[in-house]
């Protein structure tokens, strides 16, 4: 009986993926041309986009927010998983990266249901708000600048229903928030977020070791 979570070696991982990643044409071709970019690294990995389906599926998720969108691998991922009237809205400050990574909503058949908006999320979530959208999510991935994180997470909070989900990604920063060396603004950021989001009692949580962690925060 297991007391602590498996590390994952190599050829555990690739294991991991053999028996259980199932990721569709699409995507793949996504994630391969992505990985041709320079900032490749910040897009989601399949297992998680694989988890992060299953998750909105779960709760019957219809309308989904996306704060960090990329090329959008984690949009597709989140975007087929909903009904076929249900709705995700991507933001992103770049224009360049979505406009790649629409080909493939469309190629997937889920462009209708994505609609994307450019700009500085702080800008995008305050628009939700007063375009009346509070407590209408069912789910929300925070994934974009690591600084903006508390204020997109206070406003997410006001912006999912209770019951519904926020998704923030990245909370084990590939081990910087342990490591008491490491203070720069991003981990310091993400740690801030970690060590004040375990006393909020506004949220149930689980912190899921995959990817580079992703926290779970259902709204009570
Ligand atoms: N979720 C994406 C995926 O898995 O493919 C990865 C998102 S990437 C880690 C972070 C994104 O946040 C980048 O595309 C970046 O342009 C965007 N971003 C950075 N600062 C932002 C801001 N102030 N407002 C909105 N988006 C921002
Ligand atoms: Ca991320």
């Amino acid at each position: 009986m297991s007391r602590r979570t498996t590390v994952l070696t190599d050829d555990l991982y690739d294991y991991f993926l053999e028996v259980s990643l199932r990721e569709s044409d699409v995507l793949r071709r996504l994630r391969e041309e992505t990985a041709r970019l320079e900032k490749a690294q910040m897009q989601i990995s399949p297992e998680q986009g694989q988890f992060m389906t299953l998750v909105v599926k779960l709760i019957g998720a219809r309308q989904a927010l996306e704060i960090g969108t990329f090329t959008g691998y984690s949009a597709l991922c989140v975007a087929q998983a909903l009904p076929d009237d249900g709705k995700l809205i991507a933001c992103d400050i770049d224009e360049e990266w979505p406009s790649f990574g629409m080909r493939y909503w469309a190629e997937a058949g889920v462009r209708e249901r994505i609609e994307f908006r450019s700009g500085p999320a702080i800008e995008t979530l305050s628009d939700l708000i007063h375009e009346g959208l509070e407590e209408t999510f069912d789910f929300i991935f925070i994934d974009a600048d690591k600084r903006g994180l508390d204020d997109y997470y206070q406003m997410s909070l006001r912006l999912v229903r209770r019951g519904g989900l926020i998704a923030v990604d990245n909370t084990l920063w590939h081990g910087k928030v342990a490591d008491d060396a490491v203070h720069d603004d991003d981990t310091m950021a993400i740690r801030g977020f970690n060590a004040r989001v375990i006393d909020d009692d506004r949220v149930d949580l689980s912190l899921v070791p995959i990817g580079d962690g992703l926290t779970l925060l259902r709204k009570r």
